[in-house]
């Protein structure tokens, strides 16, 4: 694929359903060369990667395809030194950002799965406590994350279930329930919890919520059944997996890390890189620049 394919995959993708000028939505347009678009009704040029993560990047568009289709077979996660070696890049900092961009991509091509219908768990964890600790000085410490996990397989990736994951700053009843409603369809969906108190929003909310008690497993004195199995098997493997990225992850940028694990988690039993490819670059091209540099990057 050469440098012109790409831009005619991207605005592809892009307009799946034909041009759209992104000042005015006007749907006509004259085609200009060099891969440019120009809006019948305002002028506006524009191209493929315009008003998205791939505008203004200065590298080949081959590399940024050739980065996205190795990122979409890496299953047990990226990180930046084998891309910097892949694109033989001479900056650590460049494959750094280029790796967050395809994380901000991953979490809207999660986005579109939709939300979590059929039986769901919802839970909560401490990541990167003492136990676990991940990283030297600035390690993450306590973390909190939200978990939603569908334990019905889902027919498209013949899986076991999405799993939907947020950091938060607190395990407030308000957070759990904004994370249970953005995340799960209400009409479509059990909720099942522990008997935290945190969800007792969730029936106000208009959900289906079952709390699950712990039982005592006959025989056994003391020890317990676990209440959210499929919640405590994510938790256990996001732990094992983080830990692949020792040292290099800050409180800050552990979101993106977790929409990372969730795509490939998501995706897990699908062999088909061709279509986890495609969904990056659809996410690629429908996430805005703004957001493609954190704050306090490296
Ligand atoms: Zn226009």
């Amino acid at each position: 694929m050469n440098e012109q394919a790409c831009l005619e995959f991207l605005a592809r993708t892009r307009w799946e359903y034909g041009f759209r000028c992104p000042r005015c939505s006007y749907r006509w347009s004259w085609r200009l060369k060099l891969g440019l678009w120009e809006c019948q009704k305002c002028g506006l040029q524009t191209s493929g990667t315009s008003g998205t993560l791939l505008q203004r990047s200065r590298r080949p568009l081959t590399d940024w395809f050739r980065a996205m289709w190795w990122a979409a077979s890496q299953k047990n996660g990226c990180n930046a030194k084998s891309l910097q070696r892949l694109l033989g890049l001479r900056s650590y900092h460049v494959a750094w950002e280029w790796l967050h961009k395809i994380r901000q991509a991953m979490a809207l091509a999660d986005q579109e799965l939709g939300s979590l219908k059929g039986l769901v768990e919802v839970g909560m964890a401490f990541i990167g406590d003492e136990k676990t600790a991940v990283g030297g000085r600035k390690a993450l410490r306590n973390a909190k994350v939200f978990i939603a996990v569908g334990t019905i397989p889902v027919a498209h990736f013949n899986s076991g279930g999405c799993v939907r994951l947020q950091q938060v700053m607190d395990f407030s009843v308000e957070t759990v329930t904004d994370f249970v409603f953005h995340n799960v369809d209400r009409h479509r969906s059990f909720v099942f919890t522990d008997s935290g108190e945190e969800y007792r929003l969730l029936r106000d909310k208009g959900f289906i919520h079952k709390v699950r008690r712990r039982e005592e497993k006959p025989g056994e004195p003391g020890p317990t059944t676990l209440v959210l199995p499929h919640v405590q098997e994510i938790v256990d493997l996001l732990r094992r997996w983080l830990r692949t990225h020792r040292g290099a992850i800050r409180p800050n940028y552990l979101q993106r890390y977790l929409d990372e694990f969730a795509f490939h988690h998501n995706r897990r039993n699908s062999r088909d890189v061709d279509t986890i490819f495609y969904q990056l670059v659809e996410g690629i091209t429908h996430c805005p620049p703004a957001n493609s540099r954190p704050a306090d990057a490296p």
